[in-house]
């Protein structure tokens, strides 16, 4: 198991800019994969389901850029001295919960838009539960999660819905 954890130290300091882009390669020249992992912050705090590259050759591994941002304000959050504990980045991150679903035994014969579908179909019911009970914090978290999983076209969509139901 420890073989698998890498440092977020690493991970969050940033040769991937220049790496990522379309292609996925390694500099080792093999193949990366998306993957989920777990990674350790302040030797305390495991985060797991943290999507990156992972490398088979070599065991490099990079942070996927597109949750970064969320990862580095989540490790901010925590501060310098984190009480040890167990979190799951996908329960914080739809593109970590998205990868979650979409690589679980369950959902294996079920394409990926199909699961992004039906996730949005839930935060939807979900809004709409934070809307009727009047909760405005829990509703803006659900509208960020939403965003997180939708394209800007996908947004106009969703809003011209939510407008016609007044949010
Ligand atoms: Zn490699």
């Amino acid at each position: 198991m420890t073989g698998r954890k890498c440092c977020i130290v690493n991970m969050l300091s940033g040769v991937e800019e220049e790496e990522f882009g379309l292609s996925q390669y390694c500099r080792c020249g093999a193949l990366m994969h998306l993957m989920l992992r777990p990674i350790i912050y302040a030797g305390k705090v495991e985060i797991d389901h943290v999507p990156v590259y992972s490398c088979k050759q070599c065991n490099a591994s990079q942070l996927l850029p597109e949750v970064k941002q969320e990862l580095t304000t989540m490790i901010d959050q925590l501060g310098d001295k984190p009480d040890r504990q167990y979190l799951k980045f996908s329960e914080m991150n739809e593109i970590a919960y998205l990868i979650y679903q979409a690589s679980s035994q369950r959902n294996k014969s079920v394409q990926l838009q199909q699961i992004i579908y039906d996730r949005m179909d839930d935060l939807l019911d979900l809004m709409n539960l934070a809307k009727s009970i009047g909760d405005e914090a829990w509703k803006e978290e659900l509208s960020r999660r939403l965003m997180q999983i939708t394209s800007p076209e996908m947004q106009k969509q969703i809003k011209s819905e939510l407008d016609c139901e007044k949010f």
